[in-house]
């Protein structure tokens, strides 16, 4: 996975190498420098202690989000190289089940000073353990039968984080299009918007008063004009007048300040200032924004954002092209929700599941409920396969008799990237691209199988075309309730709600039987990732979870 890491950040100029691995790492490698400089070698081993909380270990067991925590370990050299500048930083951190005596971790650093190395790995280390996700899974007591033979690697079948990179990657922005701004609401902008004047462009009252000249001492005046909001009318004040102006009225003239209304005592047209203070109330010309300054930058439009652009006059904003969404449902066992389904039927829940989550995002998908069809299915994509930018396909992703979903995308020029995934529920998700960039999924059909993919993978599509630069899609919380017994080869996604815990974000794992189940979706917004071969999480465990909250 060094590919990725090397994606998500630019090269630096120290050299930096960072692998995880799961086989044994050697008590010390060769000693030589790159291009042979001379300097100091600082080199950390982080060894399996024989002890745990006071009982006597034999082994400790290390999991990790593998792309994730490489990446991060690479961020974390990365920020800390302007403060201790090296030459060249190693890091191995091993997983699975380590024996006492054995190297966790091996940080090999090359500096031209003995300073920098030091630090940088000092510092390292401390930031490994708060932001790394590198989870202690246990820790194997010395007295049990645990055998302590390395775990088997993951299957080189694709997790969560490298089919969303792998998916990002072959989705480029679509063409961009100028859409009136009653219609923009969450649509991507994607030009910079600069004031095109002064903002303010002109000083303006801030409160409901009186102006007089700034270098007049006097108490007492004479009313000679009322401005109101949307009235211009310069003049030159002498010492002794004012006049009346509203809150947002244009000020007559430089040099004044207003005096508020309750501040002052007028009878007829004498003004009488009872309390004056050091503020002028002034919004002056270009105290917000000056012309040209950049008010906006490519991002979604919020209605804040809205609100801004109408407030510089930028009433067609240039955006992305929403994507062009087919949805085909598949299966005989299907009926429409509406209709009562015979004995051995299901209503479809899945197409109105696509159907909001795309509204979400101003897109209204064109779908279609086919059955068990594949001729229906293939003359469906012919007609409209020019004009999708995504096509899914509920159902029929496995390789079941019937599963026509892979042929059906091979035949529409769809090259398969991934045929299956190591998610559960989700194993059995297709991924197609066309070699002119348009993509396809076939979903698995079971109801929280489609939840998870459409909201991770078909999410990253959507963001990639839509224009949104990559996020970090798993989040850290604490768990609000153990969760035992949720041992897995594959990585799970554990259906959740996000709340607060003693003022700290938390998970709430809800309860699912299996893939069928969206019983728990009514209260859902989130999906607790946990590393395949985790035993058991106990409340209040850092856990890492993607939400599943449309909130561009
Ligand atoms: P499939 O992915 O076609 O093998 O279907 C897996 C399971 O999901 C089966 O139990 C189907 O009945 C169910 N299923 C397929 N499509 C839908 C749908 N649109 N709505 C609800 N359940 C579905
Ligand atoms: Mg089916």
């Amino acid at each position: 996975m060094k590919w990725l890491s090397f994606l998500l950040f630019p090269a630096a100029d120290m050299d930096i190498h960072v692998q995880i691995t799961r086989e044994k790492i050697p008590a010390f490698g060769p000693r030589s420098t790159p291009g042979g400089q001379t300097g100091a070698l600082t080199e950390f081993h982080g060894i399996v202690r024989d002890e745990e909380n006071g009982e006597a270990i034999a082994a400790l067991e290390y999991e990790a989000y593998e792309p994730m925590a490489q990446a991060q370990m690479r961020q974390i050299i990365q920020e800390l190289e302007p403060a201790c500048p090296c030459l060249a930083v190693s890091i191995i951190h091993r997983l699975g089940i380590i024996p006492v005596g054995e190297t966790a971790i091996a940080v090999r650093i090359f500096s031209r000073h003995r300073g920098e190395g030091l630090a940088l790995a000092a510092r390292f280390m401390d930031r490994l353990k708060q932001d790394v996700p590198i989870w202690k899974v246990r820790s194997i007591p010395k007295t049990s039968a645990v055998s302590v033979a390395p775990t088997a690697p993951v299957a080189s079948v694709p997790g969560i984080l490298e089919i969303i990179e792998l998916v990002r990657s072959q989705c480029a922005p679509l063409p961009t299009e100028r859409v009136p701004l009653h219609l923009a609401s969450g649509r991507f902008l994607r030009e910079e918007i600069r004031a095109p004047e002064d903002e303010p462009h002109f000083d303006r009252s801030s409160v409901d008063g009186y102006a007089i000249r700034l270098d007049d001492p006097a108490l007492e005046f004479t009313l000679i004009d009322e401005i109101r909001a949307g009235e211009w009318k310069p003049r030159l004040l002498a010492k002794g007048e004012t006049v009346r102006i509203a809150t947002g009225g244009s000020l007559p003239a430089e040099h004044l300040k207003v005096v508020m209304k309750e501040d002052v005592e007028v009878t007829g047209g004498r003004v009488r200032v009872l309390r004056s203070d050091s503020e002028r109330h002034i919004r002056f010309r270009g105290e917000n924004a000056r012309a040209g300054d950049v008010l906006v930058r490519p991002g979604p439009l919020r209605p804040g954002t809205l609100s801004l652009l109408a407030s510089v006059g930028c009433t067609n904003p240039l955006v992305s092209r929403l994507p062009r969404v087919l949805h085909i449902a598949t299966g005989d066992e299907i009926v429409p929700p509406e209709a009562t389904p015979g004995p051995a039927q299901i209503r479809d829940s899945d197409s109105i599941l696509v159907r909001a989550f795309f509204h979400a995002f101003g897109i209204e998908p064109r779908q279609l409920r086919l059955g068990e069809d594949p001729t229906a299915a293939r003359d469906a994509l012919r007609a409209q396969a020019g004009s999708t930018d995504i096509l899914l396909i509920s159902g029929g992703a496995s390789v079941g008799e019937h599963d026509f979903t892979r042929q059906l995308l091979v035949e529409a020029g769809y090259g398969i990237r991934v045929s299956k995934t190591r998610v559960r529920p989700g194993k059995p998700a297709i991924f197609g691209v066309t070699p002119d960039g348009r993509v396809a999924f076939g979903l698995p059909g079971n109801p929280l199988a489609h939840y998870i993919c459409l909201n991770l993978f078909v999410r990253a599509a959507l963001d990639a075309l839509i224009g949104l630069p990559p996020r970090d899609i798993l989040e850290q919380a604490d768990l609000a309730e153990p969760l035992l017994e949720v041992e897995n080869d594959r990585e799970t996604l554990w259906p959740a709600c996000t709340c607060t815990l003693s003022g700290r974000r938390a998970v709430r794992p809800l309860r699912w039987n299996n893939s069928g189940d969206l019983t728990c979706l009514a209260l859902a917004n989130a999906l607790i990732f946990i590393p395949p071969r985790t035993k058991e999480l106990p409340a209040g465990a850092q856990v890492l979870f993607a939400s599943t909250e449309i909130a561009q």
